[in-house]
C-alpha cells in the first residue's frame, strides 16, 4: 500500500511514527512542509523536514519534539558573545551540522529535495521525504504592532519569539504562488492508495503545502481517500498555538469547524477525538465520514492506534465508494 502523508512538524512526525506501526509494509512517502525554514547566520534551516528525519530516524530530543537529542549549544553562545543574534531561536550544535550540509549543498547547486534524501540517507526514516517544493516559500504573519501599525513578520517570529502571543491578522505562504511541487510529489499523490492528513497545524502545516500550486487539485482529485486527524481536542490545539492562526483564517479551533476549513471537496474522512463526539453528526452532515476515537499521541502504541483507525476509516469510505458505483453503473444500465 502507498500512503502519502502532508506533514508539518512535531504533529506530523509524532503520527508517522504511529503509522510506521500501524502499517509497516507500506510504502510512505511524505510531503514536508518548508513554509516554516528561515535563513539564520547564513543557513538554511527546514524546522519541519528536521523534525520528521530527527522523529523518525532516532535522533530527536523526545520531550521538546525538536531539535536533537543530547544537545549542546556552544556555537549559539560563542554567537551571542559576539553580539550576534537571534538568540531566540534554538540552534544546537549537533543541529547546526544538519544545516551546514544543508547550506553547502544547496550552494553547490543541489535542490531542497535532493538535498533533503541526502540527509535522510543518514537518518534512515523509513519514509520517502519529500520537501513539498525545491523553490523558497516562506510563512509570514501580519501582525498590529502596538501603535496600530500592521507589520508582517517571519512565521517563526511570530511562533519562536513572539510566542503567538499577539493576534494574527492573516497568514501569507510568501512565495508559494510562484512555487511548483518539488518532483515526486504530483506523482505519489496521483499513484497512492490513501492520503493522510496528521494532526498536524491546519494552517501553517497542512495548508501551507496545500498552497503550493498543484498540490491541492492533486490531493481532491486522487483516486485514493483522504483521511484527516485533527489536532483541536476539545476545542483547543493539543499543543502549540494552532487557534492563533486558525482565527487569521476565520476558522473556529474546534475539530469541526477544521474538517469544513478543509472542506468535502479535499476530506473524505475525519477523526475526532471521543471528547468530540458530539460533532461527528455535524462533521457527517457535510460530507465527510467521520469518527471518534483516542487522538491523544501519548506513546507509541496509542499513535499506533490512531492511525490504524485512520486506515479503518479509508477502508470504509473505499467500500462505500465501491457501493456508490455499483449503484450507480445499475441505475444507468
Ligand atoms: P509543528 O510544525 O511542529 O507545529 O507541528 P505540526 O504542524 O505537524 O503539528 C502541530 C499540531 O499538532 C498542533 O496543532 C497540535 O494541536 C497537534 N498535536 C500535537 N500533539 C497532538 C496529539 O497528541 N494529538 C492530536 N490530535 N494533535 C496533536
Ligand atoms: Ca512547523
Amino acid at each position: 500500500m502507498r500512503i502519502v502523508v502532508l506533514a508539518g512538524g512535531i504533529g506530523g512526525a509524532r503520527f508517522l511514527r504511529g503509522l510506521k506501526r500501524a502499517a509497516p509494509d507500506a510504502e510512505i512517502t511524505v510531503i514536508g512542509n518548508t513554509g516554516d525554514d528561515i535563513h539564520l547566520f547564513g543557513l538554511k534551516v527546514c524546522p519541519d523536514l528536521d523534525t520528521v528525519m530527527y522523529t523518525l530516524g532516532g535522533g530527536i530530543n523526545e520531550e521538546q519534539g525538536w531539535g536533537r537529542e543530547d544537545e549542546s549549544f556552544t556555537v549559539k553562545e560563542e554567537l551571542a558573545a559576539y553580539g550576534v543574534g537571534p538568540e531566540w531561536f534554538g540552534l544546537g550544535d549537533r543541529d547546526f551540522a544538519t544545516h551546514i550540509v544543508r547550506t553547502q549543498m544547496l550552494g553547490a547547486g543541489y535542490p531542497l529535495s535532493a538535498v533533503t534524501e541526502a540527509l535522510c540517507a543518514r537518518w534512515r526514516p523509513g519514509v520517502r521525504l519529500l520537501p513539498m517544493s525545491d523553490d523558497r516559500i516562506e510563512t509570514h504573519v501580519a501582525i498590529e504592532t502596538d501603535d496600530g501599525e500592521q507589520r508582517a513578520v517571519h512565521f517563526q517570529e511570530y511562533w519562536v519569539k513572539l510566542r503567538a502571543a499577539v493576534d494574527a491578522k492573516a497568514v501569507v505562504p510568501v512565495g508559494a504562488e510562484q512555487a511548483k511541487p518539488a518532483p515526486g510529489v504530483l506523482e505519489a499523490i496521483a499513484e497512492a492508495d490513501l492520503i493522510l492528513f496528521p494532526p498536524s497545524n491546519p494552517v501553517v502545516s497542512v495548508g501551507t503545502i496545500l498552497a503550493v500550486p498543484g498540490i491541492r487539485e492533486a490531493v481532491a482529485s486522487a483516486a485514493a481517500p483522504v483521511v484527516g486527524l485533527s489536532p483541536i481536542v476539545g476545542d483547543a490545539p493539543v499543543r502549540g498555538m494552532a487557534d492563533k492562526v486558525l482565527a487569521a483564517v476565520g476558522v473556529e479551533a474546534t475539530a469541526a469547524a477544521v474538517a469544513a476549513h478543509y472542506g468535502a471537496g479535499l476530506l473524505d474522512g475525519w477523526l475526532v477525538d471521543t471528547v468530540d463526539a458530539g460533532t461527528v453528526a455535524d462533521v457527517e452532515t457535510a460530507g465527510i465520514r467521520c469518527r471518534a476515537v483516542p487522538l491523544m499521541m501519548t506513546d507509541l502504541d496509542t499513535t499506533a492506534a490512531m492511525a490504524r483507525e485512520a486506515l479503518t476509516l479509508a477502508e470504509e469510505v473505499r467500500a462505500a465508494d465501491t457501493d456508490a458505483d455499483t449503484s450507480e453503473g445499475g441505475a444507468g444500465a
